[in-house]
């Protein structure tokens, strides 16, 4: 079990703010005396090879070894500025603080260790072990401007995605750091590991769970282990790393993730432990489906093909899934690639979307997992809602599909927040903002077959027959897209018919050509007809189709009122053609048309 560590008492005495020592430095390597400014990190050690020793042929983990071999390491520890400022007198119990050299940003990184009881190989670690170090983060917070945590590797992607649900508006680097080569040996990965981390803890406030190894700061939900045998042993294969530590530490701001609350920091330490990782293969059966899906399991990640794809030929497994969502049990497609995202492009992966599985996105498996027994153990939720929590983006482990994007278009604070992003006040310049940006989003709105969108977008002040950058309106898109109830929307709202995009094509023609038959008749039923500009290849048109027997697309053309008696290029009429071909259905159709 955890140590305790420091008592109210313990804190130094004669310190400045809360709880910070300001301290004069000789060591600092200035010719004048000048002021340190001391950031405090707390370490919390559970074990892993980092602090490992060989006994009898194989390693495990050693107690109280870790701050003794440190304290020796010069890298690690200066040992005049802790003796020159007191250090020991200050942090107690003494044996347990070290100090690192002065930064390249002026600052001393003062850490603490709090080693656990038994320390332990990261295989052994469960559920019970992410809640203690999650209470240990909680118990401290206030003492500490960040956290590092020393882990196994084997399973510390699941350790650094649990954490990152766990930690509820988070304000605070919390790194979990370890090594692939004990710090006691000569070669290790273990002394660079533990100086980056700490240096990014004890310097820059990233208020996220993350893994820090060979230089590479990594969001922690985001990564999983690729490697045994390197000192690159992790990967964040769907984002880039948070920061990398070259010559200098550079902080990728742009995707730190930042809490949109200001709600005080809290650690939910209840997981559901009846969750788990289902990998398919070509032959699995359906008794291995049905045993592993049935009570107690509440929540299943189904590690499926590419990109998010079952076999859609199986309906046995498909059935027992069906069952089993239906039931209640909520489970999560995510993909066995290293790299990409879940999508629907597939019917086998629609199959699954249809049997009641939720898309994971771009989530690792471990991602996944932890998230699914965080979902779950919240009270109070019903399954909808825990479901609706599984794909939302919680913690920056995943990015939504468009469905995100849909409902932020028709957010109307949209334009505002562009409009402050752009330093935007007056009105005039809202307004332009506004047309320039009203139309695209019109049409994707349209394309994407959400009227909702596109009400959100008429109410702002635009005209929904504003056109792209093509000169194609959202009823040219929704024509194309057979979006019959969009079509009718966008008709009632006084969206022309005969707008022309830049090729001179009305909706109506797009309709025919892609024969989706009943915009035709909407659009004629509401006055649409061909353009004159647009009749006149018609004639060439409704030939070649004869020529090839294609009824289907000579019906669309006649349901679009178009004379089917019109001439081709050569003269000929669309029944002399099919009557040369001796096509008699095609003839008898164009007879009596
Ligand atoms: N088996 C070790 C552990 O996970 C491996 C390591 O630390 O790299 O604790």
């Amino acid at each position: 079990m955890a140590l305790q560590l420091l008592s109210q008492k313990s804190l130094c005495r004669g310190t400045v703010g809360r709880g910070r020592r300001r301290v004069s430095c000789p060591s600092s390597g200035s010719p004048e005396m000048s002021a340190d400014v001391e950031t405090r990190v707390l370490v919390i050690n559970t074990g892993g090879t980092i602090g490992m020793v060989l006994h009898d042929g194989v390693l495990s983990p050693e107690p109280n070894a870790l701050v003794k071999t440190l304290r020796k390491l010069p890298i690690l520890h200066d040992e005049q500025y802790a003796e020159k400022t007191k250090l020991y007198e200050c942090f107690k119990p003494e044996d347990k603080t070290l100090v690192l050299p002065r930064s390249k940003l002026g600052k001393r990184v003062v850490y603490t260790f709090l080693e656990y009881c038994p320390l332990l190989d990261s295989s052994n670690m469960t559920p019970n072990d992410w809640t203690t170090i999650g209470k240990d983060i909680e118990k401290y917070y206030e003492q500490y401007d960040g956290f590092v945590v020393l882990h196994g590797t084997d399973t510390m992607a699941y350790t650094t995605s649990a954490l990152s649900f766990m930690c509820e508006n988070l304000g605070k680097p919390v790194i979990l750091t370890g090594s692939q080569v004990p710090i006691f040996e000569m070669r290790t990965d273990g002394r660079d590991n533990l100086l980056g981390a700490l240096l990014i803890a004890g310097q820059f406030v990233i208020p996220e769970v993350c893994l820090y190894f060979h230089h590479k700061l990594y969001r922690g939900n985001r990564v999983t282990k690729v490697d045994s045998g390197s000192f690159q042993a992790f990967a964040s294969p769907n984002l880039p790393p948070l920061a990398n530590a070259e010559i200098d530490i550079n902080i990728n701001w742009d995707t730190v993730w930042r809490p949109s609350t200001t709600a005080k920091f809290t650690v939910y330490t209840q997981m559901n432990l009846n969750v788990g990782l289902l990998r398919l293969f070509p032959g699995i059966t359906t008794d291995t489906i049905k045993a592993f899906l049935k009570a107690p399991m509440e929540g299943v990640i189904l590690e499926t093909y590419g990109s998010g794809n079952a076999p859609d030929n199986r309906a046995d497994l498909l059935e027992e899934i069906r069952k089993a969502t239906e039931r209640g049990l909520i489970m999560i497609n995510c993909t066995q690639c290293l790299r990409g995202t879940v999508t629907i492009s597939y019917a086998t992966g629609q199959a699954l979307s249809k049997a009641g599985v939720v898309a994971g996105f771009d989530m690792t498996p471990e991602a996944a997992l932890s998230k699914l027994s965080y979902v779950l153990a919240k009270q109070n939720c019903s399954t909808e809602e825990k479901k609706k929590m599984m794909s939302q983006n919680l913690r920056g482990e995943m990015v939504a599909d468009l469905e995100g994007a849909k409902l932020s278009l028709s957010d109307s604070r949209f334009i505002q927040i562009i409009a402050k992003t752009l330093s935007i006040g007056c009105k005039e310049e809202l307004e332009a903002i506004r047309d320039a940006l009203m139309p695209s989003l019109a049409c994707a709105a349209a394309k994407n077959g959400n009227i909702e969108t596109l009400e959100a977008i008429r109410e702002m002040g635009t005209n929904l027959n504003k056109a792209d950058y093509d000169d194609r309106t959202p009823l040219h898109i929704a024509a194309c897209e057979d979006h019959l109830n969009v079509v009718d929307y966008l008709l009632g709202k006084g969206a022309t018919v005969f707008a022309k995009d830049r090729f001179g094509d009305t909706p109506l023609r797009n309709a025919i050509h892609l024969r989706h038959k009943e915009v035709v008749e909407l659009l004629r039923n509401r006055g649409a007809h061909l353009s004159q500009d647009e009749l006149q290849d018609t004639g060439t048109e409704l030939c070649r189709l004869s020529a090839s027997g294609d009824l289907e697309g000579l019906k669309i053309w006649k349901s679009a009122g178009v004379n089917m008696a019109m001439s081709g290029y050569n003269g000929k009429t669309p029944v002399e053609v099919a009557r040369a071909l001796g096509l008699k259905e095609v003839v008898d159709f164009l007879e009596t048309a």
